[in-house]
């Protein structure tokens, strides 16, 4: 079932399109452990359905025999048995029909529990096993991957797609299990019970095939209309209570009202759409499938009635026989007429699917040995030589151009120059969370492509910009990553990272829920947590990234202290804007473009008149404005960086 292109701007179509026989693949790679439980959903289904069909024919042969004229052993649902199981007695076959009939109630039902929990258990397993490892592999991937998509985008592949994976193996399957074992069933036994009746009884059967084909296909786009107007509303809504300080202090709650009930109008509109074509195919599917029964009434009924065939029609009509007619025409509806929803299952877990191994196909840049020997850290000594490298959204454009330096052992280096120099850029690479194109890293002359990433990252220690907490304990928070850390020495790390104060002073000390939901803690609060987590961690280098941004100077002063704790004899990468900070580093890199445009200790730097000096004189309030040159520069890199955005977002 191919070509459905279920919404055209799918984020992940780039992913799916490398995606061959998705399904065959759920079943194969995840559904293979739980074999048995859908053996039993599958084998219990048809024994379910086909006991389903069972009273009808047992009304017959009690209609005819106990009340009508024939010989009991000679009704033809009978005649597959031996005679002599059979009773002679009109009391004992009478028993005979009802204790048939309850138990093909008892046997159904046990049946229909057996179903019932075989495709459940399949398909909760397989969801579960699915999600987990979607999960697993999607958080492994590049950095590259997460700044292309939204957030929303994977939350609605962990779970919209993995539902509707689960969907479709219980209520899919399950349906079409149905489908095939009535249509099959009752077919078979019409024309088994009288040829020739079944042929007036099915004639509308192509008729519904027809009817519910041209349906799906009508609704197929429909469908896609709606899931991408989904998609709308929630990336509107999602993005509104993210900036929902922006909004209030905008004053533009009603203009917010307006765009969200724009895009709610235009799913409610598509929604519609589907929606009456959905009620207008039923009451059709009612009509035909009537026909067949009015023509089943009415010929079946003459030939009971008048006792002779009616037209072409030769030999007799049993009253028991036509009530099974009756009763089985009717039970055929509703099975075809969801035949057009198993398709449709089929094919949305189809795309489901293709999206999630798409995902898990994915190839990174960075490359992951498992195999790769460990980094083992002797002095932290770190080389960049001739490192470039650009971002694959845009390859063009170096970002790190031909950087070469070294760090002794130890040693603090400071990165600083305008935003957008690539300073952070430069540390991401050491992290590894993106490879160089050009050039090597190397930490005590290995390079961190050929160790593991593992152990790389875990000789690292990183404070960020934006402290981000768990929702979880202070205790927790500070012991992420060192989780066999006792609360001696997580004391001991908040009391080295000026923390223990503050943290003693929250409602329930380091047992206080923090992060999102949980306490709210200041940025400085979040920022002393972090480095707490970096001291317990203790890395063989230690990365901070503008660590001391947005707090007030009696904080600063605070984390400044800490912060020296820390990095004495530890390899230091710091960026900073307040040069103040850093004024004591061993070596300072000024970059500007992706390159370095000075270096030097801070001393050196004011006697070169650069561009740190003049930084340095502005911030330290010796001269008010930096001189023309720089500012034209700065201008000039504005401009360009605006320009680039403009053409980015044209595309
Ligand atoms: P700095 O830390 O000096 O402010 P960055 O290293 O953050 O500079 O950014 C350097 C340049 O790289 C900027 O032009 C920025 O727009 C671009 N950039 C940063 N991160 C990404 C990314 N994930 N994808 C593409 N471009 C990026």
């Amino acid at each position: 079932m191919e070509g459905v292109d279920w919404d055209k701007d799918d984020p992940f179509e780039e992913q799916r399109e490398h995606v061959e026989s998705p399904m065959r693949r759920l079943l194969f790679e995840y559904g293979r452990p739980y074999w048995f439980s859908v053996t039993v959903g599958l084998i219990s289904s048809v024994f379910a359905r086909a006991l389903d069909l069972l009273p009808a024919l047992l009304l017959a042969v009690a209609i005819d025999s106990l009340f009508g004229e024939q010989e009991f052993s000679e009704q033809v649902p009978l005649v597959v048995l031996p005679e002599s199981w059979l009773p002679n007695t009109p009391p004992e076959q009478f028993a005979f029909v009802v204790l048939a009939i309850a138990g093909s109630f008892v046997f159904g039902s046990i049946f229909h529990w057996l179903r019932n929990w075989g495709f459940n258990a399949f398909s909760q397993s397989v969801q579960h096993d699915v999600r987990t490892a979607t999960y697993d592999k999607m958080q492994r991937l590049d950095m590259e991957f997460f700044s292309n998509k939204q957030t929303g985008e994977m939350m609605s592949v962990l779970s919209n797609d993995v539902n509707q994976l689960e969907r479709f193996l219980n209520e899919g399957m399950n349906s079409a299990t149905r489908l095939i074992v009535m249509v099959v069933g009752i077919t078979f036994l019409l024309f088994w019970l009288n040829p020739q009746l079944a042929l007036v009884s099915l004639a509308p059967v192509p008729l519904i095939a027809i009817f519910t084909y041209v349906f799906v296909k009508k609704i197929q786009p429909k469908y896609a209309a709606v899931r991408s107007s989904v998609g709308k509303v929630n990336s509107r809504l999602e993005n509104n209570l993210g900036g929902i300080n922006v909004i209030k202090s905008s004053n533009t709650e009603e203009y917010e009202s307006e765009r969200v009930e724009d895009v709610s109008k235009n799913y409610y509109d598509k929604n519609w759409d589907a929606i009456w074509l959905r009620i207008k195919f039923f009451p059709g599917l009612q009509v035909i499938s009537g026909i067949g029964f009015v023509l089943t009434f009415l010929v079946g009924g003459y030939w009971v009635l008048m006792g002779t065939a009616p037209g072409p029609f030769t030999g007799t009509l049993q009253t028991g026989t036509f009530v099974a007619f009756i009763m089985y025409t009717q039970q055929l509806v509703w099975p075809m007429a969801q035949f057009g929803q198993v398709i449709n299952m089929y094919q949305r877990a189809e795309a489901s699917s293709e999206r999630i191994f798409g995902l898990m196909d994915e190839q990174g840049r960075i490359e992951r040995d498992d195999e790769a020997e460990a980094l083992e850290v002797r002095e932290g000594r770190v080389e960049y030589e001739d490192v470039s490298f650009s971002y694959d959204n845009n390859p063009d454009e170096r970002i790190i151009d031909d950087v070469s330096f070294e760090v002794d052992g130890g040693d603090t280096v400071a990165l600083v120059g305008p935003t957008g120099a690539g300073k952070s850029t430069v540390l991401k690479l050491l992290l590894r969370l993106y490879d160089v194109d050009q050039g090597s890293i190397r930490i005590d002359g290995q390079d961190v492509r050929e160790v593991s990433l593992a152990s790389l990252r875990r000789s690292m220690g990183y404070v960020g910009q934006d402290s981000f907490l768990f929702y979880g304990t202070v205790e927790e928070n500070i012991a992420y990553g060192t989780f066999d850390a006792d609360r001696e020495e997580i004391v001991e790390a908040a009391k080295a990272a000026e923390a223990h104060d503050f943290i003693q002073n929250l409602p329930d000390g380091y047992d206080t829920m923090v992060g999102e939901r949980g306490v709210k803690l200041s940025g400085g609060q979040r920022q002393r947590v972090a480095i707490a987590r970096a001291v317990l961690k203790d890395p063989d280098i230690l990365v901070l990234d503008e660590a001391t941004s947005d707090v007030d100077t009696e904080t600063e002063m605070l984390i400044q202290r800490s912060i020296d704790d820390l990095t004495e004899n530890r390899t230091t990468f710091a960026i900073a804007h307040r040069l103040s900070t850093i004024k004591d580093a061993d070596q300072i890199l000024v970059l500007e473009d992706g390159e370095i445009v000075e270096r030097g200790t801070h001393e050196e730097l004011l006697e070169n008149d650069g561009l740190y000096s003049h930084l340095w004189g502005v911030q330290a309030g010796e001269i008010d404005e930096l001189p023309q040159e720089f500012i034209e520069r700065a201008q000039r890199r504005q401009a360009r960086t605006e320009v680039e955005a403009d053409a980015g977002n044209d595309d």
